[in-house]
């Protein structure tokens, strides 16, 4: 066991409402540059940007845990997480699907999709900060048939969280942890979760300090899935 410093919670510029300098290669820098061991980029609905960031991460020797920022019917943000590129992709399509409503850059920004050497490859026409089809009981099954986790994004935020939209937060722990925006008061009990601190930086300054530490076996992206899996209560049920 080892304590490695984590950020599990970054959008890249492939979310309109992050800044276009939010490449793989700036992200993967920043985190070096910080000291980071494991980080997550996580998009809103959108995993597009998760394979140019593996191989940048790779490279500087960090783990990359491929994740997705969905938004839930509620509107509730759910971070969900996977052992593997391909599974995030595959759930990725499912819920991209139900994005309906087309990007409007000029109002939402762009959502750019790169290559390892952060060159232009496309961009999503979907809006990716609309809410997908899913409800947050569903999102949960739907995740889990990909091998993946759930994990409440920012509860404590007044917008866009379970106990903000939802009112409750299922302290029987179907999810794998629930996370904690750092600057805000967390006022709700959590029972008996795993607290994850990360940034949710949508620019490259905010991306955090080695500061919020989680320990696991070694410093691998098996090890860290492994991790947080375990923090899953083995009940199915959503209550
Ligand atoms: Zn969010
Ligand atoms: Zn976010």
């Amino acid at each position: 066991m080892a304590s490695f410093a984590v950020d599990l919670h970054i959008h890249s510029c492939l979310s309109p409402c992050a800044d276009d300098d939010m490449t793989p290669n700036n992200i993967l820098g920043m985190a070096h540059l910080k000291g980071l061991d494991a980080v997550a980029i996580t998009d809103h609905n959108a995993w597009q940007n998760l394979p140019a960031a593996a191989k940048v991460a790779e490279q500087y020797g960090i783990v990359l845990l491929p994740g997705l920022e969905v938004t839930t019917r509620e509107e509730v943000h759910m971070l969900c997480y996977f052992k593997g590129l391909e599974e995030a992709a595959a759930f990725g399509e499912v819920v991209q699907k139900t994005l309906f409503l087309p990007n409007n850059k000029a109002l939402f920004g762009n959502q750019l999709i790169l290559d390892e050497n952060d060159a232009f490859l496309g961009e999503i026409e979907p809006l990716l900060i609309q809410a997908s089809s899913f409800g947050v009981e569903e999102l949960l099954p739907l995740a889990r048939g990909f091998g993946g986790l759930c994990v409440p994004a920012h509860i404590n935020k007044k917008a866009n969280s379970m106990i903000s939209n939802l009112g409750f937060l299922p302290l029987n722990r179907p999810y794998a942890a629930v996370e904690v925006f750092k600057k805000m008061p967390l006022q709700a009990d959590t029972g008996d979760y795993l607290l994850l601190n990360s940034s949710d930086a949508h620019q490259l300054g905010d991306i955090s300090e080695r500061e919020f530490y989680l320990r696991f076996e070694e410093k691998s992206l098996e090890s860290l899935f492994a991790y947080l899996s375990a923090h899953v209560h083995e009940s199915p049920g959503f209550f």
